[in-house]
């Protein structure tokens, strides 16, 4: 066994072990107190924890910090004095070190549209230019290979990836990349979501193989898109991804059956368009579960968002793709105080500026002070959110992928250095890239 120790300023463990938020100093219980009252991160705990010891004890914040590495394997993680008593002096990185993160929606495919299709007039309009965009310019397997390099380079150990044509698979697997390739199937009436059924499963027999870590299921796209029994059914069969509230056109759609979404199903020949439910939460709220992502849920109201909490389905938020299509925000510190779980995505670069998931959450900070940095944090650490359940939180024992946000030592100076708004409103505001100190290994499933 070759160990590898690492030494750093700050070191964060990641998500919390339970379902619940992790304890910070000062804040009390429940989901409510991560909305601090001010701007200021949770004073950093100095000690606790014990090197490589339980995950319970094992603080969020570790100042002057350490991890000891056997190649991918994480040994131990705790301050520097105690795992180095156990594993020997470090090397010393000027750096916060953190677990790799997660990008749960995106759509790979779509990577050549980059920057192609414009927003600004809400969903309906975004979704014809994208469909005309789509048919005017080919897939390119250059554009997801550079996306999927951009993964890496902004941290991402696992995605969850909305696909039709399942090329992505072949370029997730060649990098590492774990998590779940969402199939996406579509269709109003009956026998259109047949056809797309029948299709989607003789692409998924000629697919190439998964990389470990990496599964592939079928997902309906959106309650406005696709035959509501079959939708049910999908959701009902295991994980899925589902487009939900991302605009106010889908209430409309559901609770009327008017807007422009209705437009475009009487357009392609639908008569009989039934008044579907109060929202698009509610007409499928009693079909979600943990394992169901919800993604953009911009549109809710008190009501839906009691009954996503009650779902245990976790909510994805897109912020840069909606302020781009919509020019509107999910509003987080309301499904916090709701308890509903929740993850960061980037949704495609058709309609975000980049795949990084960190640069997703310093617009989230940007938009919503009061909650706190490290809370944030914990939306790009959901792996088990995407079935990739090592990917968020250093364990020791496992591989979950360590990455290392290099820091110019003059930003260390003598003012106190806040390191969970730092990778926020520095290192993912500017893009900047990790250095990976192992990557993620999956573990082989029982
Ligand atoms: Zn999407």
């Amino acid at each position: 066994m070759t160990v590898r120790v690492v030494r750093a300023p700050w070191v964060l463990t990641g998500r919390a072990p339970s379902p619940a938020l992790p304890r910070c100093a000062g804040e009390g219980e429940g989901a409510a107190a991560h909305l601090s009252g001010g701007r200021l991160a949770e004073p950093p705990p100095r000690s606790g924890g014990e090197g490589g010891g339980g995950a319970a004890t094992t603080p969020a914040l570790i100042a002057d910090g350490a991890v000891a590495l056997d190649g991918d394997l994480l040994l131990a993680v705790g301050p520097a004095a105690e795992v180095e008593a156990r594993f020997g002096p470090g090397e010393r990185l000027d750096a916060v070190l953190l677990p790799a993160l997660v990008n749960a929606h995106t759509h790979l495919e779509l990577s050549h549209l980059h920057g192609r299709v414009p927003g600004g007039d809400g969903l309906p309009s975004w979704i014809q230019l994208l469909v005309a965009a789509r048919a005017a310019e080919p897939e390119s397997d250059i554009a997801v290979e550079d996306g999927v390099a951009a993964l890496t380079r902004f941290g991402v150990a696992a995605v969850g990836d909305v696909s039709n044509g399942l090329g992505s698979i072949p370029w997730l697997s060649r990098a590492g990349v774990a998590g779940t390739v969402y199939q996406e199937v579509f269709g109003f009436t009956g026998p259109r979501i047949e056809r797309a059924l029948a299709q989607a499963r003789l692409l998924a027999e000629r697919a190439p193989p998964l990389g470990p870590g990496l599964r592939r299921v079928l997902t309906p796209h959106a309650v406005y898109s696709t035959h509501l029994p079959r939708l049910v059914e999908l959701l009902a069969a295991g994980p899925a991804s589902l487009h939900l509230a991302e605009d106010p056109a889908e209430r409309r759609f559901c609770s009327e059956a008017t807007g422009p979404f209705a437009g475009l199903h009487r357009s392609l020949g639908v008569t009989d368009l039934p008044r579907l439910g109060r929202s698009p939460v509610e007409v499928v709220a009693r079909h979600l579960r943990p394992g169901t992502l919800v993604v953009h849920v911009v549109d809710l109201d008190d009501e839906d968002r009691a009954l996503l909490a009650r779902s245990g389905a976790t909510a994805v938020l897109c912020p840069r793709s909606n302020l781009h299509i919509g020019g509107r925000l999910a509003d987080l510190p309301k499904l916090l105080e709701a308890g509903v779980p929740l993850a960061v995505g980037t949704d495609s670069l058709a309609s975000a500026p980049s795949l990084s998931p960190l640069a997703e959450l310093a617009t989230l900070s940007r938009a919503w002070p009061e909650v706190s940095p490290l809370a944030l944090l914990q939306l790009a650490w959901n792996g088990a959110a995407v079935g990739a359940p090592a990917v968020g939180r250093l364990e020791p024992g496992r591989a979950p992928g360590v990455l290392a946000a290099p820091i110019e030592r003059e930003e260390l100076g003598d003012a106190p250095f806040d390191p969970c708004r730092w990778l926020l409103d520095v290192f993912g505001r500017e893009e900047l890239p990790f250095t990976w100190l192992a990557r993620h290994r999956p573990e082989p499933s029982a």
